[in-house]
């Protein structure tokens, strides 16, 4: 490991300032996933700005309904929180699927959110990786790609967004909040991370030293049937090979809200806006589950070897949708 300045903030503005008169800063949450890149060299930061002593460990509730859950909140303990289990179970199921007991202990809201992608190649400073140093190529295009994306990639990557929890936020219509030298502003979690394109070395829109100050549930989505569920290699401790998050509401038997994000299928969760707009208005029925989710998944184009991708995360939907609003008729 590189040597590197500490620096712990005591204050949102002492973190933001930290960051600006520290050339090649990052923020330091849980540490769960940035140290271990430092480790094996991939990021090799200047100075590390500690932010979780920041005041931002609490989820509270707001005057509209609204829940605010600061980004140092641990992920066990967001998982756990009464409100989020009852209003937003989504939410809580996805961060039980994802890591481990003592790594949920210890990762942060706003470090889940920036987690990097789990590609070997990005892990391994001895391959070729757009991502970690553009123009080098793409080491996983013609090589193992088993865990890749099948939906929105690039030419210049094909990598997964790793976070179950954000996942489940881009179905809830959740919004990030950021703090920055320009102010505070908000963007919805479903278009907080990008689609590679020519520059996968941007995963999300932040702006480089806003600091994420925190997580909105929206009142919309409180209290809806919502649901998550992953698939992959092990029952526990392994990221995901498909998952879905599902919000459905009914009312007078037919769909009047849905919110869907398939996640380990793309470089960002994927909200399935084709699938949603098939079943509003329309009856739960098998067919009109399958109807929407295949018009969502047409415009998957697996690579070699994650063909199976396609028709597990059709079955993760179908399961899901069918377990909200359990089919009248087929
Ligand atoms: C073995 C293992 C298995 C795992 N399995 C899963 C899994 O199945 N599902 C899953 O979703 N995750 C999984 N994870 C990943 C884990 O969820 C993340 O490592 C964790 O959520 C990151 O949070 P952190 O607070 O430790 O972030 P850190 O490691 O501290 O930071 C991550 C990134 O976020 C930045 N950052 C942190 N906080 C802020 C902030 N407030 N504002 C701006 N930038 C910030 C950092 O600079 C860094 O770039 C696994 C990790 C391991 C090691
Ligand atoms: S898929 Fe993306 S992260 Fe993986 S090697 Fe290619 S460019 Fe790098």
């Amino acid at each position: 490991m590189k040597p590197f300045a500490y620096v712990r903030a005591g204050s949102v503005e002492e973190a933001t300032d930290a960051f600006a008169t520290h050339p090649g800063a990052r923020y330091l949450g849980g540490g769960t996933n940035l140290v271990d890149l430092m480790k094996l060299g991939v990021e090799t930061p200047a100075a590390l700005v500690d932010v979780t002593r920041l005041p931002l460990d609490a989820v509270e509730e707001l005057p509209d309904g609204s829940l605010r859950v600061g980004a140092m909140v641990r992920n066990s303990d967001l998982a756990a929180h009464p409100a989020v289990r009852d209003r937003y179970p989504a939410l809580s199921q996805a961060l039980l699927a994802g890591a481990s007991g003592q790594l949920r202990n210890a990762a942060t809201t706003g470090g889940n959110l920036l987690q990097r992608t789990r590609c070997p190649y990005f892990q391994d400073v001895s391959k070729p990786c757009n991502k970690r140093e553009p123009g080098t190529g793409c080491g996983a295009l013609e090589g193992v790609h088993r865990d890749h994306a099948v939906l929105g990639y690039s030419d210049q990557c094909i990598a997964t967004h790793p976070s179950d929890m954000a996942v489940a936020l881009a179905a809830l219509d959740a919004h990030v909040e950021l703090r920055g030298p320009e102010g505070a502003r908000r963007v919805p979690a479903a278009d907080f991370h990008r689609l590679p394109g020519q520059h996968p070395e941007r995963d999300t829109e932040i702006h480089p030293g806003e600091l994420i100050t925190g997580v909105v549930l929206p009142a919309a989505t409180a209290g809806l049937p919502s649901a998550y569920r992953k698939a992959r290699d092990r029952a526990s401790y392994a990221f995901a090979l498909a998952s879905v998050a599902v919000v459905l509401h009914l009312a007078d038997g037919v769909v009047d809200r849905a919110g869907i994000a398939f996640g380990a299928l793309a470089h960002r969760p994927w909200r399935a806006r084709r699938a949603e707009e098939a079943l509003l208005g329309a009856a739960p029925t098998t067919a009109a589950f399958e109807h929407a989710v295949d018009l969502e998944l047409e415009a998957a184009e697996p690579l070699r070897d994650n063909a199976y991708k396609v028709p597990l995360a059709r079955r993760l939907a179908l399961d899901v949708l069918g377990r909200l609003a359990p089919p009248a008729t087929t």
